[in-house]
Parts: C-alpha cells; sequence; structure tokens
C-alpha cells in the first residue's frame, strides 16, 4: 500500500474516501485545513489572517505538512488531504516525499451534481450535524430541524451558487496543471463519484489501494 494524496473540487465527498481508509486500512489523515486550525490556536497572526479569508502562502502550509510527516512516529501509511493546492506547492513537497511511495486519487464529480449537493447543505449551528435536503437519505426528520438537538438549521452564507461557481471556476484552474504532471509521473488514478450511492466508488478506491 502506498501514501495518497486526495484532489477533489469542493463537495465531491472526499471526507468519506478518506474515512475508509483510515478504518479499514489504519492511514493517518493529514488535511492542511486542520493543520492550519492547529497552528491557529498557538499563533495569533495566523489566525488573524484565516479569519479575513487571507491565502496562506505555500511555504507556511508546506512547513506545516512536512513538520507533521517528520512528528509521526508510526510506520502507518498517511492521506494528504487538500495538498497540493497550487503547482509550487507539488514542487516544495518534492523536496520532503519520494513520489514512487505516492498514488494521487482524483475525485471526479460533475459540476451539477457538485452544484446540488451545495445548494443542498445544512447544518446545525449547535450541534454540528450535517444535513443535505438535496438527498433524501440526508434529510433531517422534520423540516429544518435537527435530529439530535432540535435547533433550527442554517445555510452556510458562502453555500450558494454563486459563490460555489467561483470557488469551483478557481479550483479547476489550479489543478488542472497538478493532475497533467501527476499524469505524467504515472501515479495519477480518476475516481467518479457521482453517484448519491458511493458504493461504486468506494470499490474503485478499494482497487486503486490494493493495486499499487
Ligand atoms: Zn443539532
Amino acid at each position: 500500500m502506498k501514501n495518497v494524496i486526495f484532489l477533489a473540487p469542493p463537495a465531491a465527498g472526499k471526507g468519506t474516501f478518506s474515512e475508509l481508509l483510515i478504518q479499514k486500512y489504519g492511514y493517518q489523515h493529514i488535511s492542511s485545513g486542520e493543520l492550519l486550525r492547529d497552528e491557529a490556536l498557538k499563533n495569533k497572526e495566523l489566525a488573524k489572517e484565516l479569519e479575513n479569508g487571507q491565502l496562506i502562502s505555500d511555504e507556511v502550509v508546506m512547513k506545516l505538512v512536512v513538520d507533521k510527516l517528520h512528528s509521526s512516529f508510526s510506520n502507518s501509511n498517511f492521506i494528504l488531504d487538500g495538498i497540493p493546492r497550487t503547482f509550487n506547492q507539488v514542487h516544495l513537497l518534492e523536496q520532503y516525499i519520494q513520489l514512487d511511495q505516492f498514488v494521487v486519487i482524483y475525485i471526479h464529480v460533475d459540476k451539477s451534481v457538485l452544484l446540488k449537493r451545495v445548494l443542498g447543505r445544512r447544518v446545525c449551528p449547535n450541534c454540528e450535524k450535517n444535513y443535505n435536503v438535496s438527498f433524501e437519505k440526508f434529510r433531517p426528520e422534520v423540516e429544518n430541524v435537527c435530529d439530535v438537538c432540535s435547533s433550527s438549521l442554517i445555510k452556510r452564507t458562502d453555500d450558494t451558487e454563486e459563490a460555489f461557481l467561483k470557488r469551483y471556476q478557481t479550483y479547476i484552474e489550479r489543478i488542472k496543471p497538478i493532475l497533467e504532471y501527476y499524469q505524467n509521473k504515472g501515479i495519477l488514478y480518476t475516481i467518479s463519484n457521482n453517484s448519491e450511492d458511493q458504493t461504486e466508488a468506494l470499490r474503485k478506491l478499494v482497487d486503486v489501494i490494493h493495486d499499487n
């Protein structure tokens, strides 16, 4: 088994994919978002930058990632979630890792499906349970009420069509050269995750892990 780099547009279902590798194969999960949030607890300046929605420099992100890789005592495989985000990070990362110990998995979902997911997202502001009103399976029992704590559900302010399309476009433009790069290295696998039932996509993920 190799280490995994997960690349996917927003709302593609990366969380479920990661969860499977963690539960079934004991992968360790490293996400730039989590690392930044943890670091922000100790670093006021970074906390402020995150709060203002500023883009954090590649060097800062990669330093956190590399520190994490080095501080990891166990020999288990790991998942890089949302890393590398930029082409610059691709090169920075290669100073610390050996690419032949990795597979890159790109989760492909059609834009229209992603939009439907994003527009249906609701969250409980009290217990943070997530729902999705676009899909029967993920709706609350009572409309707009949390199953767990009965609070009224809310929609995140950036879960609008306009904000999503902007995020999506930015993501696709940024990820394209990265995917081409890994394709040329022969380590890119694309898994389609358009269906609401993710069984088939997860089976493909397991195949990729076993084949490598
Ligand atoms: Zn709740």
